[in-house]
């Protein structure tokens, strides 16, 4: 076994240099005339059992990269091992068997929850599509889901909009256990919700990966949200992954100016650590345009003349410690 097919089994998921374009069309024969380059060239891995947290702004490419990794979109380029095994271009019977390993949280619990049925016949939907279980035990097994979520048993009798919005995501969240995944990838689980419901989502979704084993990809735009929940924290800016490493020494001693920019966004209780908080100036640049050289340098604090010309590569600079910034290079 060669080294490259070592660490690619060693990891639950790896992610290989993976692109997700779209195509932009025009003109009077819709010919594509160039490409929104949602996720560009990004790489990275999960261990087994860890919740790894994308972070970045909205439209930054955190929720295509997680649904293109979960292989609801279809790659553009790159490569994604699933238990070591290449699951880039999977199809039919083979795709859908990965489902039942690879699940989804989705930001919106009403918009993901069909009205019209039951949470009963919502949560065994799974169940009842891969055939898994008798229909006597059937209901047993959503029942027990649903307790275990926090939600009362006459839930199952009941249709989504007799829930309150934090219920709703309890319902998602036994619906993406039913199948027992060993991944599932919540894409702003919380962000829809109240501040005071948010943390008793997050605490659940806490103890639930320990119960049922799951390695979490945890997608979200607040950054005190990803450090609560996240081993591991990716940055992404524009499609690209800017700087990877553990939750802890991302928070402590951040290396990317983005990323030294979202920290110092961050409320502080005690107002004795206050830091001066880093003003980004202008907008995010389109990504059907993205910049030339270093996607950040538009709007980088720390800019340089060589930033313009030349794109920095994610590289290690210590230990699980990696970033794209040529002051590193
Ligand atoms: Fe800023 Fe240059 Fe680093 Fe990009 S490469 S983040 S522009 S210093």
């Amino acid at each position: 076994m060669t080294q490259q097919q070592k660490d690619r089994s060693e990891h639950l998921l790896k992610v290989e240099e993976l692109k997700k374009y779209y195509p932009v069309r025009g003109g009077f024969f819709r010919r594509k005339i160039g490409d929104v380059k949602a996720v560009d060239n990004i790489s990275l891995d999960l261990k087994r059992g860890e919740t790894f947290g994308l972070v970045g702004e909205s439209g930054c490419g955190k929720s295509t990269a997680g649904r293109t990794i979960t292989r609801l979109f279809k790659p553009t380029e790159g490569k994604i091992f699933f238990e070591g095994k290449d699951i880039t271009n999977l199809r039919g019977t083979q795709l859908r068997n990965l489902r039942q390993d690879i699940q989804m949280v989705f930001q919106d619990p009403y918009a993901s929850l069909n009205p019209k049925m039951m949470v009963g016949s919502i949560v065994s939907e799974p169940l009842v599509n891969y055939g898994k279980g008798s229909e006597s035990k059937l209901k047993d097994e959503v029942m027990n889901l649903l307790t275990r979520v926090g939600l009362p048993e006459d839930a199952y009798y009941k249709y989504p909009h007799e829930f309150s919005g934090g219920q709703r995501q309890r319902i998602g969240i036994a619906r993406a256990l039913a199948l027992k995944p060993k991944l599932i990838v919540a894409d702003e689980p919380v962000s829809a919700l109240d501040v005071s419901v948010q943390s008793q989502v997050l605490n659940l979704l806490k103890e639930l990966q320990d119960e049922f084993d799951l390695t979490l990809l945890f997608i979200a735009h607040d950054l005190s949200v990803v450090k609560h929940m996240s081993d591991r924290i990716g940055v992404m800016y524009l499609g690209n992954l800017v700087e990877v490493a553990d939750a802890d020494d991302l928070y402590r001693d951040p290396k990317h100016p983005y990323t030294q920019a979202l920290i110092s966004a961050i409320p502080q209780p005690d107002p004795r650590n206050k830091s001066e908080r880093i003003i980004l100036s202008g907008d995010v640049p389109s990504p059907q345009n993205p910049p030339v050289g270093c996607p950040f340098h538009p709007r980088c604090p720390k800019v340089m003349p060589e930033c313009s010309g030349k794109k920095p590569q994610l590289k290690e600079v210590n230990k699980e410690h990696r970033v794209s910034c040529l002051l590193y290079e």
